[in-house]
């Protein structure tokens, strides 16, 4: 199928873009890689009026590393983020989480931002934004405000931003431990389909190996990807046995909502669950370890 017909305006400048914004912010879609909005507009779940395209805003494109944090230019692609190794450095999980996002061909086109926007409970980034409690910084004409990953996300598809807002930068906390481990894993149909149930985790420990910090969560298993601080906690100060592991992995998986579909059960969904997020701390401490 075709996309109905709509009104193309290419912005020039964030500014533009949110001046557009707010003339048609109702009835208008922003364009950025266009890896999901135009598939959504060909099958006829989504038809904007107007579509603004912030794909050639330079100013929306770029990595700046400082010591507690890395920001990225939400029109950022998802390629550049991943080929950028002093990112993965500092931010691991990206990296590891990209790995999982469609294919090269997709994550050339697709970016940071518009990942978050979409904002399906399966996929890889807003996760990792949850797990690491990233900053979203976002513009309408009026000025900007900046929302934390817990806010943004406000169920499936769905976000806080308002049809006026653009989503300009995303501030990925930096660990400061030297010794810090992650991993990033999910199970799907096939590499490249989006995942069933996703599970990404973080931990630093100190010399003798006990864990200082830890960080986890799962997507694909409710309307939200899911961060546990909580239970993160609970990790702190031990040196992972698996009877813990498994403990705090049971107790992520049963605060869960999975919904059911062709794919899974919710059964299987909250078992997936479980044995991800046990993998994932495990892996993510285990290179901790490594590093010290
Ligand atoms: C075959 C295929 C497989 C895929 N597999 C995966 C996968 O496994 N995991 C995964 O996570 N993704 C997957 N994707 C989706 C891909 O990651 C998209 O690139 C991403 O979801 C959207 O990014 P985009 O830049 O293409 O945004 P677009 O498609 O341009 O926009 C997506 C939505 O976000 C809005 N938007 C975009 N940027 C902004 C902004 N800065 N401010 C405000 N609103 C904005 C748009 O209006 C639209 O509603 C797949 C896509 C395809 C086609």
């Amino acid at each position: 199928m075709k996309s109905p017909a709509f009104e193309y305006a290419r912005a020039a400048s964030i500014d533009e873009a949110c001046e557009l914004l707010s003339q048609h912010g109702d009835s208008a879609k922003v364009l950025a890689g266009g890896q999901s909005l135009v598939p959504m507009m060909a099958f006829r779940l989504l038809r904007p009026h107007w579509l603004i395209d912030i794909s050639e805003i330079a100013p929306l494109q770029y990595i700046a590393l400082e010591t507690d944090v890395a920001r990225t230019g939400a029109c950022t692609r998802q390629c550049t983020v991943q080929c950028d190794a002093t990112l993965a450095a500092q931010v691991p999980l990206l990296r590891q989480a990209l790995a999982f996002v469609g294919h090269a061909q997709i994550r050339n086109r697709g970016t940071i931002g518009g990942s978050l926007v979409q904002a399906d409970p399966s996929a890889e980034l807003p996760l990792v934004a949850q797990i690491l409690q990233a900053r979203l910084v976002v513009r309408a004409k009026s000025g900007p405000r900046t929302l934390t990953a817990e806010d943004f996300f406000t169920g499936p598809m769905t976000t806080a931003l308002a049809p006026d807002e653009c989503l300009t930068e995303i501030q990925w906390p930096v660990w400061p431990d030297r010794s810090t481990g992650s991993a990033f894993t999910e199970v799907s149909r096939r590499h490249g389909d989006f995942a069933m149930v996703a599970a990404g985790a973080q931990v630093a420990v100190d010399a003798a190996g006990q864990c200082i910090r830890a960080a986890f969560g799962v997507g694909g298993a409710a309307p939200t990807p899911v961060a546990f601080p909580d239970l993160a906690q609970r990790l702190v100060g031990t040196s992972f046995n698996q009877a813990l592991l498994r403990d705090v992995a049971q107790q992520a998986a049963a605060a869960l909502e999975p919904g059911a579909d062709t794919h899974a059960s919710a059964a299987y969904r909250r078992h997936l669950a479980a044995v991800l997020a046990t993998r994932v701390l495990q892996s993510a401490y285990d290179t901790a370890r490594a590093a010290r």
